[in-house]
C-alpha cells in the first residue's frame, strides 16, 4: 500500500492495513525459506526489507533500518566482501592515504545489526512477485526493495576508451582500488617534463570537486618530484564546484595564470571537452579536434545509473526518477531508488547525500510500517574537499521538500577561500576528521 494511502486511513484501518503489510511479509519469507540458521533471530511476522548494493547508500539503510527497527528482516545483496571508500581515495595518489585504512567488511553488519548479507550480484526484479533474482539463482522475496547500486562508468561514451583500458594503462581510479594505485605509480614513474592529463566528466558525477581535488595532489606530485612536468585539466564543463577556491590555492601554490604554470584548466568552451581517446599514440582528441598529448592520461568517464537499475527499467534516460518524499521509483511499487543512481538534481552525488537518503526512505518505510504519517524530508550535505595537506574547503547545503512532483528545494552557502585563507587550514583537518567518521557512521 502507498503511503499516501496510508496517510489517509483512521487509526484502526492503518492497523490493518499494517497487518496485511506484517502478513504478506511473513509469508514471502516463510515461502522462500532463504534465510536459514540465521533468519530465526527475526520476529517471525516481521515485514522484509531487501537491499541492493552494500556500499555508501546501501549500508547506511540496512543499519539505520535496523537502529529504527528492531523486528525487520533486512537482507543486503552486495557481491563484494570489501568495500573501498572512494571519499579519501584521491589521497592514496600523493601517498597521504593508503587503500587498506578506505577498506571496510559487513561483519558490523551482520553481527550488530542482525542483517543477513548475500554475498552475489542481484540480476533481475519480478515486480508483479515482488522477488529479486540473484546470479547465483537465489529468489528474494521483499516487501520493500531499495536500490543503491552505484553509477555506471560509461567508459565507452569516450571513443576508444573502455573498462580493459581503464583496467590496463588509462586508470579511471573513480571507483577506489587497483587503479587508484596505478595511476599513482604512472605519476610517479612519468619522465621529466611530462604532461598529466585529467578528463573531467560533464555534469552529474560522483563527488563532483574530487577531479579538482586530485589535480590539486597531482601538481603537488609534479612540483615536488618533476617541476618541469604538467598537468592539464580538459573539462566537459565550463564552471566547477568551488571554482571560487581551486584557481586560488592553484595561483598561490603552482603559479596558475602564468606562463610558467604547473596546472592549466580548459573550459568546455576553450575545446576542453574529451572525446576519444587513442591509447596506442597516448593521445586524446577535443571536441573542436585538437590532439593533446599525455604521458599519464586520467579519463574519468560520464555516468549513469547503476546497470542493475537501468537493466530493470528503473531509469528515464541515463538516470531513476524518484518521488521526492521517499525516495519510492516513480516507476514501480515499493521500490526505493538512492544514492548516485538517482536523478536527484540539485542534491549533488555524494557519499553523504547517498547516506542522508537513505535515512528519509528508512523513516519513511518504518513509519509506513506503523501506519504514521511520513515526515517531510529534508536533507543536509555537508561537502568537505581538500586541495593540499594545507588546506581544505567545504560546502553546507541543505535540500527541503518542495512539494509532490517538484525537485527538492536547494540553499547552500560556500566560503570563499581569499577571504578567510586561515580558516582553509583548520578545513583540511576538518576533512580528514570527517572521512574517517564518515566510514564510522556507515560501516560501525
Ligand atoms: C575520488 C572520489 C572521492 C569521493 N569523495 C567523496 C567525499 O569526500 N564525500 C562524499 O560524500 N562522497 C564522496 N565521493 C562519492 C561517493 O563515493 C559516492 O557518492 C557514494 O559512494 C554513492 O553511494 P552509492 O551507495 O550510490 O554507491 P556505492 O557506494 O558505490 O555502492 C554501490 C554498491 O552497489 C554494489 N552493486 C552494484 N551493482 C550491484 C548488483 N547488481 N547487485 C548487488 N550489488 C551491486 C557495488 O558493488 C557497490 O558496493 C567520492 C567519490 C570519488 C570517486
Amino acid at each position: 500500500m502507498r503511503k499516501e494511502m496510508m496517510q489517509e486511513l483512521n487509526p484502526q484501518q492503518s492497523e490493518m492495513s499494517r497487518r496485511n503489510f506484517l502478513k504478506s511479509a511473513a509469508a514471502g519469507a516463510a515461502a522462500l525459506g532463504i534465510f536459514g540458521a540465521s533468519s530465526k533471530a527475526f520476529a517471525s511476522n516481521a515485514a522484509h526489507i531487501v537491499i541492493v548494493g552494500g556500499g555508501i547508500g546501501g549500508t547506511a539503510a540496512a543499519k539505520y533500518m535496523r537502529l529504527l527497527n528492531a523486528d525487520v528482516k533486512i537482507t543486503v545483496i552486495e557481491p563484494n566482501a570489501q568495500y573501498i571508500f572512494c571519499p579519501g581515495s584521491n589521497e592514496v595518489i600523493p601517498g597521504w592515504e593508503t587503500l587498506e585504512s578506505l577498506t571496510v567488511t559487513h561483519t558490523t553488519l551482520k553481527h550488530r545489526y542482525g542483517v543477513n548479507v548475500v554475498q552475489d550480484h542481484a540480476t533481475e526484479i519480478n515486480y508483479t512477485k515482488k522477488q529479486v533474482k540473484t546470479a547465483k539463482g537465489e529468489v528474494i522475496n521483499y516487501d520493500k526493495l531499495i536500490v543503491s547500486p552505484g553509477p555506471t562508468l560509461d567508459y565507452e561514451a569516450i571513443d576508444g576508451y573502455n573498462k580493459a583500458l581503464a583496467e590496463s594503462e588509462y586508470p579511471a581510479a573513480w571507483h577506489a582500488g587497483p587503479q587508484t594505485l596505478k595511476l599513482r605509480e604512472q605519476i610517479l614513474a612519468m619522465k621529466k617534463g611530462g604532461t598529466v592529463i585529467i578528463s573531467s566528466p560533464k555534469d552529474p558525477y560522483r563527488c563532483p570537486p574530487a577531479p579538482y581535488e586530485r589535480a590539486s595532489y597531482i601538481t603537488a606530485m609534479l612540483k615536488e618530484h618533476n617541476p618541469t612536468g604538467k598537468l592539464i585539466i580538459l573539462d566537459a564543463k565550463d564552471s566547477f564546484i568551488f571554482q571560487n577556491v581551486y584557481p586560488y590555492y592553484w595561483k598561490t601554490h603552482f603559479g596558475y595564470g602564468t606562463d610558467n604554470s604547473l596546472i592549466e584548466w580548459v573550459s568546455k568552451s576553450n575545446g576542453g571537452e574529451v572525446v576519444k581517446l587513442d591509447a596506442t599514440n597516448r593521445t586524446v582528441v577535443t571536441a573542436d579536434g585538437t590532439v593533446h598529448k599525455g604521458d599519464v592520461i586520467n579519463i574519468i568517464p560520464p555516468e549513469k545509473a547503476g546497470q542493475f537499475a537501468i537493466k530493470n527499467g528503473l531509469n528515464e534516460g541515463d538516470w531513476c526518477p524518484v518521488d521526492f518524499r521517499d525516495f519510492t521509483s516513480t516507476k514501480f511499487k515499493d521500490v526505493h531508488v538512492i544514492g548516485d543512481s538517482v536523478d536527484g538534481d540539485p542534491m549533488p552525488k555524494t557519499g553523504y547525500i547517498a547516506s542522508n537518503q537513505a535515512k528519509v526512505v528508512v523513516q519513511a518505510i518504518n513509519e509506513e510500517l506503523h501506519g504514521r504519517k511520513i515526515p517531510y524530508p529534508f536533507i543536509t550535505n555537508e561537502c568537505v574537499a581538500m586541495a593540499g595537506e594545507d588546506f581544505g574547503m567545504t560546502l553546507a547545503e541543505t535540500f527541503r521538500y518542495a512539494g509532490e512532483g517538484k525537485r527538492l528545494e536547494e540553499h547552500y552557502d560556500i566560503p570563499g577561500a581569499e577571504r578567510d585563507p586561515a580558516r582553509s587550514v583548520i578545513l583540511e583537518k576538518v576533512a580528514k576528521n570527517w572521512q574517517r567518521t564518515f566510514r564510522k557512521d556507515i560501516f560501525s
